[in-house]
């Protein structure tokens, strides 16, 4: 192996204790503590296991966490009263609804009633325009945590070759543009893409969000690129990335392990953006580089 393992656990932990400091000074100036509302619809108890470690990390960085429960049978009125009732709450600053919703129930419904000042997931239309236009929003947390990875890498990315695989819009949208911000020359990868192979020999940057287990062959990526694998895929050999680690590893300069890379990264990020939904909340202003 010669790529060097970008490790995501440590990154996320300094990413967190950062935010601690920063909610602790919070605290002192404004009297309260930032907040963050997560809602659970139903019992996938996947969903209900990313819920309980939002909530612990958000409590162990010194916020408030809220959590609201509603049984499957919820109707559409009902979460959406839910949502209007945490929009209007002064000690939430920023609301999470777990996705996936129960059959029957419109997420994008939900996602745009939540007011975009406080949607620290960056789903709400409002703030994937304001990113596509460079206005200040909030980044999705997977892509905007892969960004930090990258950054801490390769310090300055301008005019480095990126391919991103996938274009959903939590992850492979919101990552190409991001990357287009950097400076960085964008391709967009997809289920449709001629000769993926061909793109990735000169990709510097290779971001793999496709959700199939080993998709990337190592043989695919250019000697010395940087590897951000997004995927997580549970398989007979237990969790798995979207790239073929051990063949990546042999070429590339640098590799994000699944787990241990990005997904440490994601709730991390999700506290780093209510800590930022607080402070414009308050008026308050949070130097970018603090964070
Ligand atoms: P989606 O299923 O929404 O998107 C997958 C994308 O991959 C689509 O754009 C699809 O193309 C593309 N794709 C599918 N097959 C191919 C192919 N053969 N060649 C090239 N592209 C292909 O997934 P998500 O973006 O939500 O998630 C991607 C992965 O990331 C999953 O494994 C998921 O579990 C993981 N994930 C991890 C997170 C973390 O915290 N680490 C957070 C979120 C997701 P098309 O649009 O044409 O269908």
């Amino acid at each position: 192996m010669t790529a060097q393992i970008i490790d995501g656990k440590t990154a996320a932990a300094a990413l967190r204790a950062r935010v601690g400091t920063l909610a602790a000074q919070f605290l002192a100036d404004t009297g309260r503590r930032p907040g963050l509302a997560v809602v659970l619809v139903g019992d996938d108890p996947a969903s209900a296991v990313y819920v309980r470690s939002k909530g612990k990390a958000t409590v162990a960085a010194g916020m408030e966490s809220f959590e609201h429960r509603l049984p499957a049978t919820a109707s559409q009125s009902e979460l959406i009263a839910l949502v209007d009732r945490l929009n209007a709450d002064d000690a939430v600053d920023g609301i999470l609804v777990q996705l996936p919703l129960p059959m029957g129930l419109d997420a994008d419904a939900v996602i745009q009633r939540i007011d975009p000042d406080k949607d620290v997931d960056g789903f709400h239309p409002m703030n994937a325009g304001r990113l596509a236009t460079g206005l200040h929003g909030f980044v999705p947390c997977t892509p905007l945590g892969c960004l930090m990875l990258l950054r801490d890498r390769l310090g300055d990315l301008s005019g480095l070759d990126a391919v991103v695989i996938g274009r959903s819009n939590i992850v492979g949208k919101p990552m190409a543009a991001l990357l287009t911000q950097a400076s960085c020359t964008v391709t967009i990868a997809h289920s449709r893409t001629h000769n993926l192979p061909h793109h990735l020999a000169r990709a510097d940057i290779v971001v793999a969000a496709v959700g199939i287990p080993r998709f990337v062959h190592g043989g695919w990526i250019k000697p010395g690129a940087t590897v951000i694998d997004v995927g997580i895929n549970r398989t007979d050999d237990g969790l798995v990335g979207d790239v073929d680690f051990e063949g990546a590893a042999s070429i590339a300069g640098a590799i994000t392990p699944v787990p241990g890379g990005v997904g440490p990264m994601t709730i991390a990020c999700l506290l780093r953006n209510t800590l930022v939904a607080a402070h414009r909340r308050a008026g308050l202003v949070l130097a970018a580089d603090a964070i």
